[in-house]
C-alpha cells in the first residue's frame, strides 16, 4: 500500500503555523509498515485542493488529509472529495442530531453553518470526533481509501488512534504494538551508540527521538496476533532496560512531573521551588500534573537581586559570583518559607558567545530535603532558551534519582 498525506489550510502556506500533523502521521505510517511516497500542503482553495486530491488519488492507495473540515466557508475538504469522486454530499440526520446535542450540552444553539459538518457522501462513513464537532470521513472506492481528519492536532491524533489506526491495521492484516521508552541526561548519539546492537533489527524496530524532556526510544513490533507482538515488545524492552539502566525515567504517556509526583506521594513528601533565571518553568511544569495539588506547595520567582534579597537571601551572596551557592540558598529558602519537606532552587547565568553571537548559559540546580540534606548542585550549560525550558526536566530527573536512592 502506498500512502500520501495532504495537509490543508492557507495558514500553513503563510508560515503562520507549523505543520505538525504531517510528521505525526508519517511516523505512524512508518510504524505500520505502510510506505509513504508523497506529502503536500495546500491552501483553502477549491481548484488547487481538487488538483492535489486528484493527483493523490491517481498515484496512491491511501490518502490522508488533515484540516478543512470545520464549519466555515473556507473549509472545503468535504466538497472537494465529493467533487473528485463525482458524488453528492447529503446531510445525515443522525450526525446532525449529534451536533445539535453537542451544542445543547453547552447551553448553545447550533449555528446554521455547522450543518455542513453533518454531511456525508455515499462512499463514506463518518469517523466520530469526541474531541470536537467535525466528524472525519472514511471514504472507500475502487479499492482506494481517503481519510479526512480535523486540523487541530489534538482532535486529529485522537481520531487517528481510535478510529483510523484500528481500521488500517485490519487492512494490513497485522497487529502492531509500540512502546516508548523515555530517558534523560544522555545525548541521542550516545543512546543510539549504546543500542547499536539492537537497532539493526527490522522486527521489532527501534527508533530514537530527541525531545525537550529527553531522548525517547520507540520499540515497534509487528505480528499476526496481539499476544505475539506484546511478547516481542516486552522482551525488547527488557533488552533496552538492561543496556540503558537508570537513565530511563518513564514509558508511553508518562511525564516527568507525574513520575516525580508519584515518588513524592509514595514517600509522603511535599515540594516547593524557588526559581530565578527560569521564570517559573519548573512551577509551571509541576502544575501540569493533575495530582500536583497533593504534593506541590508552590513556588517563588525572583528575577532581580532586589527580589531575592526581599525574599530573605543574603545580599552579599546574591550579588556575588557563586551562582551555585545561590541555587543552594534558594532550595533551602523554598523548603523553609513554603513549609515543604523538599525544596528545589534554580539559578543561572547567561552570556552571549562572541563567535556565534548566540546566547548561552549555565543553569544551577539544588535540592534540599530532610533525608538527603542539601544535594550537590547540578549545573548544565548550553543554549540559553533550551537551558531555561529544560531546567525543569533536569531538576525533576535529579529529584527522582535522589528520592529513589
Ligand atoms: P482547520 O480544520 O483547517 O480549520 O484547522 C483548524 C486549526 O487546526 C488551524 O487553525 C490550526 O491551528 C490547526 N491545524 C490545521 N492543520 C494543521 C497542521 N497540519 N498542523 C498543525 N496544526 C494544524
Ligand atoms: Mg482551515
Amino acid at each position: 500500500m502506498k500512502a500520501e498525506i495532504i495537509s490543508i489550510g492557507t495558514e500553513l502556506l503563510l508560515g503562520e503555523i507549523v505543520d505538525t500533523n504531517t510528521p505525526y502521521l508519517a511516523g505512524q505510517l512508518s510504524v505500520l509498515g505502510i510506505d509513504l511516497y508523497f506529502t503536500s500542503a495546500v491552501g483553502d482553495n477549491m481548484a488547487r485542493l481538487k488538483g492535489v486530491l486528484k493527483q493523490a488519488w491517481d498515484r496512491s492507495d491511501i490518502v490522508l488529509t488533515t484540516g478543512g473540515i470545520g464549519p466555515t466557508q473556507d473549509d472545503l475538504t468535504r466538497d472537494a472529495i465529493a467533487a473528485l469522486l463525482g458524488e453528492k454530499t447529503e446531510v445525515d440526520p443522525q450526525l446532525k442530531q449529534g451536533l445539535i446535542n453537542f451544542f445543547a450540552r453547552r447551553g448553545l444553539e447550533m449555528p446554521a453553518s455547522n450543518v455542513r459538518q453533518a454531511t456525508l457522501i455515499p462512499s463514506c462513513t463518518a469517523l466520530i470526533n469526541s474531541q470536537g464537532t467535525a466528524p472525519g470521513w472514511w471514504v472507500e472506492k475502487e479499492g482506494k481509501i481517503i481519510v479526512a481528519m480535523p486540523g487541530p492536532p489534538g482532535e486529529m491524533q485522537y481520531m487517528w488512534e481510535n478510529q483510523v489506526l484500528p481500521r488500517l491495521q485490519e487492512r494490513t492484516g497485522a497487529v502492531l504494538l509500540t512502546r516508548m521508552i523515555k530517558t534523560f541526561g544522555t545525548s541521542e548519539a550516545k543512546v543510539d551508540e549504546m543500542l547499536s546492537d539492537l537497532t539493526a533489527s527490522t522486527n521489532p524496530t527501534l527508533a530514537t527521538y530527541a525531545k525537550l524532556d529527553g531522548i525517547y526510544i520507540r520499540i515497534a513490533a509487528k505480528a499476526e496476533k496481539k499476544e505475539e507482538a506484546q511478547k516481542m515488545v516486552d522482551s525488547r524492552e527488557a533488552d533496552v532496560r538492561a543496556i540503558l539502566g537508570d537513565i530511563i525515567w518513564g514509558v508511553d504517556d508518562d511525564t516527568q512531573e507525574a513520575v516525580a509526583g508519584k515518588v513524592l506521594l509514595e514517600k509522603g513528601l511535599s515540594l516547593a521551588v524557588a526559581e530565578s533565571f527560569t521564570g517559573g518553568f519548573l512551577a509551571h511544569t509541576l502544575a501540569a500534573d493533575a495530582n500536583s495539588a497533593h504534593y506541590f506547595k508552590g513556588g517563588l520567582i525572583a528575577a532581580s537581586s532586589e527580589v531575592k534579597v526581599a525574599l530573605g537571601l543574603d545580599p552579599k551572596l546574591v550579588n556575588g559570583e557563586d551562582k551555585a551557592e545561590v541555587a543552594r540558598a534558594m532550595a533551602v529558602l523554598a523548603r523553609q518559607k513554603l513549609e515543604a519537606t523538599v525544596g528545589i532552587g534554580i539559578e543561572g547565568e547567561g552570556h552571549s558567545e562572541p563567535e556565534s553571537g548566540m546566547m548561552a548559559g549555565t543553569v544551577f540546580i539544588a535540592i534540599d530535603s530532610e533525608k538527603a540534606g542539601l544535594h550537590a548542585v547540578q549545573s548544565y550549560s548550553g543554549r540559553l532558551y533550551q537551558m531555561k525550558r529544560r531546567a525543569a526536566y533536569y531538576a525533576l530527573f535529579d529529584l527522582v534519582k535522589l528520592l529513589r536512592a
